[in-house]
């Protein structure tokens, strides 16, 4: 995938080429706008289709939530855990394991060579990516028998450190999760889990992908409209 940022009028515009993408498509969520095309077509087709839908990319970006703005990683600070803003706490000098209560999440730690909140972050990601491979293979299990998935019993599943992706289903049927979907509401994490098993029985983002996935999970929209929102309040850590 190669990446380009242009200036078409008054917006910015990441181009975002693949050469598996067949046709132009246009998507706007808090980061920006972003043109996914394929690999060959030429920049002057990608600004006329821009200037087309001026007025609703336009729409669309007043249509954004206002962002709150983002608070670094601190004893005292806020993360998501299941699409709820929980306040993190440092225990500095105990041992032991991170727990949940009604007031906060408690993460333990004892000094070392490191800054005390590098030393609770890595502990608190490592945490994290234990719960949502937890939750995520409990998930599957139950979506793959509901869905009759194709090659079951066992799907490989992974979790993963992604960028810009919640998850990713291979030829083969082995899934991949990125692990901070653990902190969106749990049926969003359900809908990225019927997203990907619904690749098993196809693999492209056709009519066909969004019937199967909307038969699971019918206000499937919401749950992209929360991703979009909310998902660089999930990089904070
Ligand atoms: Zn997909």
């Amino acid at each position: 995938m190669k990446t380009t940022e242009i200036l078409i009028d008054d917006l910015t515009v990441t181009i975002v080429r693949s050469a598996r993408r067949r046709r132009l498509t246009l998507e706007v969520d808090p980061k920006g706008i972003r043109a996914r095309a394929p690999s060959r077509m030429p920049v002057h087709d990608i600004v006329d289709f821009v200037e087309l839908k001026r007025d609703w990319l336009h729409k669309a970006l007043q249509g954004l939530p206002e962002r709150s703005p983002v608070v670094p990683f601190a004893d005292g600070a806020e993360v998501l855990l299941h699409g709820v803003r929980t306040k993190v706490r440092f225990l500095v000098g105990q041992r032991g394991a991170i727990h949940l209560t009604d007031d906060a999440l408690w993460i333990p730690v004892l000094p070392s060579h490191l800054p005390i909140v590098e030393s609770a972050r890595n502990k608190l990601v490592r945490w994290l990516k234990q719960q949502a491979a937890e939750q995520i293979e409990q998930r599957v299990a139950h979506y793959a028998a509901h869905m009759s998935v194709p090659r079951t019993p066992r799907h490989a599943i992974k979790v993963r450190d992604y960028k810009r992706r919640w998850g990713s289903c291979d030829a083969k049927g082995n899934l991949a999760f990125n692990w901070r979907i653990i902190m969106a509401p749990s049926a969003t994490l359900d809908y990225v889990v019927v997203h990907e098993l619904a690749h098993c029985f196809e693999f492209n983002h056709s009519r066909r992908l969004w019937q199967i996935v909307e038969e699971i999970v019918p206000d499937r929209r919401v749950h992209q409209a929360w991703l979009n929102a909310h998902g660089y309040q999930m990089y904070t850590l």
